[in-house]
């Protein structure tokens, strides 16, 4: 099948330190999503926050077709030399999916070059992911809808810039909407946010959200012939004069 290499980022702090949540999730969200990728035909490594460069240092990185990216308690604590690596991949063809309460990780915040702020509730409410563009990658072998008993409230605005797609519209019980899936592309990168995963409820779990974040995971992998341009000074293709003595050295 598929020969996609993905490392899933977590920063693996909220299981270590809360019973609730290790009840859900007892090897951390990453291993969770780890293996359902697995499953699915990728390659996965996971990384986290507590390891030396946070799990990410350039080897790794270079060797990663698509990162996925789940945080939410230390945000803060991730060193912006990681981030700055972890972006400038990006914009090399590196896939990013951020998850959830990654919306206020550094590294997303940075692509995104907006505040990426959101209202929020935590009261376990329906919530409805509708597909509004059943063509795309993203949202194949999805139907109509996805329904999770148990969700915690994303509500607009959502301060992203206009997605390129927008793939899901969330509705919640309370009566808010989200834009919770949103295509995006910086430099040669595709990135795409997913709302879904809130660390209390087994959101990670549901087939439907792994099929989604494995179809996500799919479609930001980089294209593997991808045209190489270095940019800079160049010679011109056809035989013109070069000539131009306004030019300032
Ligand atoms: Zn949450």
């Amino acid at each position: 099948m598929t020969e996609t290499s993905v490392t899933v980022w977590n920063e693996y702090v909220h299981e270590r330190e809360s019973d609730i949540v290790a009840d859900v999730y007892p090897d951390g969200i990453h291993e969770t999503l780890a293996t359902a990728l697995e499953r699915r035909g990728f390659e996965t490594r996971t990384a986290t926050l507590e390891e030396p460069e946070h799990g990410l240092p350039p080897a790794v990185l270079d060797e990663t077709d698509v990162l996925t990216w789940w945080g939410h308690a230390a945000h803060d604590e991730v060193a912006d030399e990681v981030v700055e690596r972890v972006t400038s991949h990006v914009l090399d063809g590196m896939g990013l999916v951020v998850l959830h309460s990654g919306h206020f990780s550094k590294v997303f915040r940075s692509l995104m070059g907006t505040t990426c702020r959101l209202k929020w509730r935590e009261a376990a409410e329906r919530e409805r992911l509708w597909v509004v563009e059943p063509s795309h990658p993203v949202a194949a072998g999805i139907d109509e809808c996805i329904e999770l008993e148990e969700a915690e409230m994303y509500g607009e605005r959502f301060d992203v810039p206009q997605p390129e797609t927008l793939v899901f519209n969330s509705w919640f019980e309370g009566g808010e909407v989200f834009r919770s899936g949103c295509c995006y592309r910086r430099g040669n990168g595709k990135v795409f946010y997913f709302r879904p995963g809130h660390e209390t409820y087994p959101v990670y779990h549901d087939e439907e959200i792994q099929r989604v974040i494995a179809n996500a995971v799919e479609w930001a992998a980089p294209v593997d012939d991808m045209a190489s341009s270095t940019g800079g000074n160049t010679d011109p293709r056809e035989q013109i004069e070069t000539d131009d003595d306004r030019t300032v050295h």
